[in-house]
């Protein structure tokens, strides 16, 4: 029997990449789908060494015709695609509302708004054709609980309508046996950008104090991409055949500080 195939977008960095290895492990082949065309090479030949087939692509999320063509390739190189991981994503700039541009709160919109609704625009059709499938949007803590981090207006605003989309199309896509759902990190080790003084206080918030001896980290730091991959590895599978529309938290408790 043929894998399933799973698209990742932002697969070049952080959350997107460790997704990628632990998808890759858990027996899909992958469209992989990212601006940076170094990282997906060097990503892309690691997972053909453990005999996943994948298929690298380098554009924007936010490119209409970039998410045509990635299409296109999935149909041509796979013929089918089962499960969407809409991450790519920027923090964008964060700064109060009376500094905050036109100009900035328009890339933030343009990439982590415009580029989740391309992705789930332009592939939609292809898990329709293929009987069905799930849906991951990687949206944020910022996007559904209070946050005690100022200045995040533009990116919070765009992680609730990511939210707010995968409960709208859950309901759409129900009868098409597609599943959608969201995880909401919160602060993770990855290359996202960010300040060094948002990260201080970021992960000095996180509740969860790990037992000591089950996991070589304390308390008050932040999560592994890999923390939150399982998560998106769990709502992908069949583990999860029944939930749909909803925000997984992946943040160690600190959205509820
Ligand atoms: P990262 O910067 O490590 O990785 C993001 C990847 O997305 C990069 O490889 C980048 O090249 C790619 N990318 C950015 N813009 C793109 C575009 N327009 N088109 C295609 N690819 C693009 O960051 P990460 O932390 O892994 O972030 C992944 C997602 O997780 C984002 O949506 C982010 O908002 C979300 N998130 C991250 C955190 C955190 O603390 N790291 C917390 C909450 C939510």
């Amino acid at each position: 029997m043929a894998k399933p195939v799973a698209l990742v977008t932002g697969a070049g960095s952080g959350i997107g990449l460790a997704t990628a290895e632990k998808l890759a492990q858990a027996g899909y082949d992958l469209f992989l789908f990212d601006l940076d065309p170094s990282a997906l090479d060097a990503l892309k030949k690691r997972l053909e060494k453990t005999g996943t087939t994948a298929i690298a692509m380098a554009g924007d999320v936010a490119s209409e015709q970039d998410m045509e063509r990635a299409a296109g390739k999935i149909l041509e190189g796979f013929g089918r695609l089962d499960a969407v991981i809409a991450n790519a994503g920027i923090n964008g700039v964060w700064a109060p509302i009376d500094d905050l541009t036109p100009a900035e709160w328009d890339t933030t919109v343009h990439v982590n708004l415009r580029g989740t609704y391309l992705t789930l625009n332009k592939m939609v059709p292809l898990l329709k054709q293929s009987g069905g499938g799930a849906i991951v949007i990687v949206s944020s803590i910022n996007g559904v609980r209070t946050f005690t981090t100022p200045g995040a207006t533009a990116y919070s605003a765009t992680k609730a309508a990511q939210v707010a989309m995968a409960q709208q199309l859950a309901l759409e896509l129900a009868r098409h046996a597609i599943r959608i759902n969201v995880v909401c990190p919160g602060a993770i080790e990855t290359n996202i950008e960010d300040s060094t003084e948002v990260r201080h206080r970021e992960e000095s918030e996180v509740p969860v104090i790990w037992p000591e001896g089950t996991v070589p980290i304390s308390g008050g730091e932040p999560g592994r991409a890999g923390d939150v991959a399982d998560s998106i590895l769990f709502l992908v599978s069949t583990s999860s055949r029944h939930i749909t529309g909803s925000p997984v938290f992946v943040d160690g408790g600190q959205g509820l500080l």
